[in-house]
């Protein structure tokens, strides 16, 4: 168990000091929609707990991480972005991590982005 940060952002979302604008929750973790979004939906998926990159969680809880995106995909299905049946119009799952990738929010994240076309590669 990874203690909260108190210079964390997203844990001092998770602690209740700054209210997201939450999607999902579950007891390991917390979908809320991003501030800037670059779509017509982005959300971004956390653990509640402390860990700054997926390489960390993952060596940390694979339960967890596993669970992590497990609740992406349950985002982009609450958001209409696939159905049940068939990954359709379809979502894009992002983890930036470290500084060539644009990582500014050193608490794992999934970005979860679709309702629009999306561009491949990205820049
Ligand atoms: P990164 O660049 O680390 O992959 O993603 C960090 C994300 O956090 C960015 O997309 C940014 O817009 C988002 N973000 C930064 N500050 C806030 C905030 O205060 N609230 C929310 N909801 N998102 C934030
Ligand atoms: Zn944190």
């Amino acid at each position: 168990m990874s203690e909260p940060r108190n210079e964390c952002l997203f844990c001092r979302m998770v602690a209740g000091e700054i209210p997201p604008d939450v999607v999902r929750e579950t007891d390991r973790t917390l979908a809320f929609r991003d501030i800037n979004p670059q779509a017509p939906t982005h959300v971004l998926v956390i653990p509640k707990e402390h860990h700054a990159t997926l390489g960390a969680l993952a060596g940390a809880d694979p339960e967890l991480t596993a669970e992590l995106v497990a609740a992406a995909h349950a985002v982009a299905v609450q958001e209409g972005l696939v159905t049940a049946d068939a990954p359709e119009p379809g979502y894009r799952v992002v983890a930036n991590t470290g500084p060539q990738a644009g990582q500014t929010v050193h608490h794992v994240h999934l970005h979860v982005l679709g309702g629009r076309g999306l561009g491949w590669p990205p820049g």
